[in-house]
């Protein structure tokens, strides 16, 4: 089996691209890329084929996915505080972006394409934990984009009978996530600051909860999906139904660290959704053989990657 990963140079594609390489089931993998947010440094090593260049190219996607059996679209501008700043980039490159990638799917004989959307969909809707079928109220540019991106893949699979899957990752995190640059998430952040002796930022009061997964079993699920060719028409929630609060991160994050984690509370930021948590009975039907790391041996391997 052939896999195309767009975004294959950012956190998760490269995580993703290392373990498809891996297994002996993918013959090859190729990564389409613009470096917008992700590095070379992130493909050290790696054998996998890099055509590099926007996902919303028709004639680069093309020879991307000539002859492949699979597309993990993962490409797209992350993070809410960027689309308040730019909502036209973010549309372009996430909503745009996901259209191109699907039309191209289709040119090169229906691909199984899956998809990352994100759990900041349901935004403003207050049930928790969140399934599927709730209301999605996105209280961001980024979150409609990938309202976007999964609505158009289910409106592939009715229009074109195009497999697709599209998947609402929660909060993923591991090695890999850079903490340089101004939208980093915040395990990488904190982990940074403390193995910098400086206090870690918490926006907000730090009792905003977060369903947090491990990028290895967010890997492992989308293996078994390309390998079992799991598709599914509506969207799928990537989380298995943990409830973090920030507070607790920090603890648990002092354990990893071994060491004292200071924080610096500074008010809340616009965009952000006050609780997060998957239901994840969707998933586990779909994936009964995928079990998800805890939070505290995930948040040992990324500590020890960022040291
Ligand atoms: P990332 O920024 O590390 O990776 C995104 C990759 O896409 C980068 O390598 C970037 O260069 C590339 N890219 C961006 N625009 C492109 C374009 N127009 N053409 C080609 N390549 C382009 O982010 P990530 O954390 O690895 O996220 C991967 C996907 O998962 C994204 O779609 C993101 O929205 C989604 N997601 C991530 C999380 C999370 O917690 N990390 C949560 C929800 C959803």
């Amino acid at each position: 089996m052939d896999v195309v990963i767009t975004g294959g140079a950012g956190f998760i594609g490269s995580n993703l691209a290392r373990a498809l390489t891996q297994h002996l089931d993918i013959a090859g993998v190729r990564i389409i890329d613009n470096f917008a947010t992700g590095t070379k440094d992130n493909l050290t090593g790696l054998d996998a084929q890099l055509f590099e260049g926007d996902v919303q190219d028709p004639a680069l996607l093309d020879s991307a996915f000539d002859g492949a059996d699979a597309v993990v679209h993962l490409a797209a501008l992350p993070s809410v505080p960027r689309s308040l700043r730019d909502p036209i980039a973010s549309h372009h490159a996430n909503a745009t972006g996901t259209l191109q990638v699907l039309e191209a799917a289709r040119r090169a004989g229906n691909l199984h394409v899956i998809a990352a959307s994100s759990s900041s969909v349901y935004g403003a809707t207050p049930a928790l934990p969140k399934h599927e079928d709730l209301p999605t109220v996105p209280m961001s540019p980024y979150a409609v984009t990938k309202l976007a991106t999964e609505a158009y893949l289910t409106a592939y699979h009715h229009s074109f009978d195009l497999p697709v899957l599209p998947l609402r990752f929660f909060n993923v995190y591991g090695p890999g996530q850079r903490a340089d640059h101004p939208y980093a998430a915040v395990i990488p952040r904190w982990i940074h600051a403390a193995l910098n002796g400086h206090p870690a930022t918490v926006y907000g009061d730090g009792t905003q909860t977060r369903d947090f997964t491990y990028v290895g079993t967010v890997t492992a699920l989308i293996t078994d999906a390309l390998l079992r060719q799991v598709a599914h028409p509506t969207p799928v929630n990537l989380a298995f139904g943990t409830r973090t609060s920030l507070l607790d991160l920090a603890a648990e994050l002092r354990t990893a660290l071994g060491t004292p984690l200071a924080l610096q509370h500074e008010p809340g930021r616009p965009g952000d959704v006050p609780h997060s948590q998957a239901d994840p009975t969707r998933l586990r039907a779909l994936f009964p053989d995928i079990a998800p790391a805890s939070l505290r041996s995930g948040l040992q391997g990324t500590v020890t990657w960022h040291q």
